[in-house]
């Protein structure tokens, strides 16, 4: 075993102080204990987040939403103001790993969670997001969980948060602390596409702790679904997943949002491809052009092609949900 000190700081400023490149933070730890036990990654010191309070879920001023990033996944998915206000992150957060996990798991852990790459979890084979410059099995090889949107020749690995993929389609807000002081990170900007630096996933500093997320005011809760494919149909990551959210008054769309998991190395957004609903009539043939508008230059590996069609199906089932309820495509609204 790697040996590690631990630190239990009791504010955020004192933790921190605490970080640099050799540490880690540590919030429900069911990501990153299993790293450390892995030897994927060997932090020197551990400051555990644990005693900061940031567990508070809260009203904002403007109609929105503060979520303390220490809150846990469950505590989120079933409080009050986000059952009736957000249910799409309630029922992705619900999509998610396990009632025991997710009574651990922090919105902030969320957030910062690794790949599922298994050469990432493999010591004993090259992976740049690991070591940078090692090289990238997963290209040629086992590549069916991988991306097939906003790769690059470094690393197609995807991100693997059910949470984060309708935090993007609520277009929620990063509060980040580091010693420089405090920074608000939009969600389309917190997490990066790999290019040839795929050893960072985030724009976070080494010093900067994830605070709090910040939702708008509510807009979505009518018209709303998350669809997760996968292998199994509990404990298991996303294939392909879809957060579609629709504001449809008189049976027209007047605000879209559409994003999807499982396909790339963050949550993928199109704005042009939302925009393209506004105005219109919700239609099963409406939907499956936006499906395809939105998977333009999808490029496959040798074994994920299924993941196209399968996304394409799969934003069309979402938004016809969203739009006209559980059961009827094409039915009233
Ligand atoms: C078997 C299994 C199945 C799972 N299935 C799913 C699934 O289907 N869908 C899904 O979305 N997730 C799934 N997960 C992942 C799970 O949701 C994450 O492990 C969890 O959300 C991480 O939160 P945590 O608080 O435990 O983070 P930790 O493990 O404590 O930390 C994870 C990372 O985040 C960093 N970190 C934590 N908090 C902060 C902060 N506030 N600021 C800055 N950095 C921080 C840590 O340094 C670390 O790098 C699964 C996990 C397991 C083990
Ligand atoms: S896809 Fe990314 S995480 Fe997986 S082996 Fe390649 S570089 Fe590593």
């Amino acid at each position: 075993m790697t040996p590690f000190s631990y630190h239990k700081p009791a504010s955020v400023s004192e933790a921190i102080q605490l970080a640099d490149r050799s540490s880690h933070f540590i919030a429900g730890g069911t990501n990153l204990v299993d790293l450390m036990k892995e030897n994927v990654v060997r932090p020197e010191r551990l400051i555990d987040i644990s005693a900061l309070g940031l567990d508070a879920i809260e009203p904002t001023a403007n109609g929105g939403v503060l979520i303390g990033a220490r809150v846990s996944n469950a505590d989120l998915a079933w409080h009050p103001l986000i059952e009736q206000h957000y249910p799409l992150l309630s029922e992705a957060i619900l999509a998610g790993a396990s009632p025991q996990l997710r009574n651990m798991a922090s919105t902030g852990g969320n957030l910062l969670q690794r790949t599922r790459c298994y050469y990432f979890y493999d010591t004993g084979t090259p992976c740049n997001k690991r070591q940078p410059g090692s090289g990238c099995p997963a290209r040629t090889g086992l590549n069916r969980i991988h991306a097939i949107l906003g790769a690059s020749d470094a690393c197609v690995a995807t991100h693997p948060s059910d949470m984060c993929v309708a935090l993007a389609a609520l277009e929620a807000v990063v509060h980040v602390q580091g010693r420089a002081g405090e920074r608000r990170i939009a969600f389309a900007d917190f997490h990066r596409l790999p290019q040839d630096t795929p050893d960072r996933d985030h724009q976070l500093a080494v010093d900067e702790l994830v605070i709090a997320i910040e939702l708008p005011p509510p807009e979505f809760d009518q018209h709303y679904r998350y669809l997760k494919i996968r292998d199994r149909a509990s404990y298991a990551f996303a294939l392909v997943s879809v957060a579609a959210a629709l504001n449809i008054e008189q049976g027209v769309i007047q605000h879209a949002r559409l994003a999807l998991g499982g396909v790339a190395h963050k949550p993928w957004r199109d704005t042009a491809v939302e925009l393209g609903l506004h105005g219109q009539a919700p239609s099963p043939a409406l939907f499956s052009r936006a499906a395809d508008a939105l998977l333009q230059g999808a490029t496959p590996l040798a074994h994920n092609g299924f993941k196209i069609q399968l996304a394409q199906r799969a934003i069309v089932r979402a938004l016809s949900e969203a739009a006209f309820g559980n059961t009827t495509l094409g039915a009233a609204s």
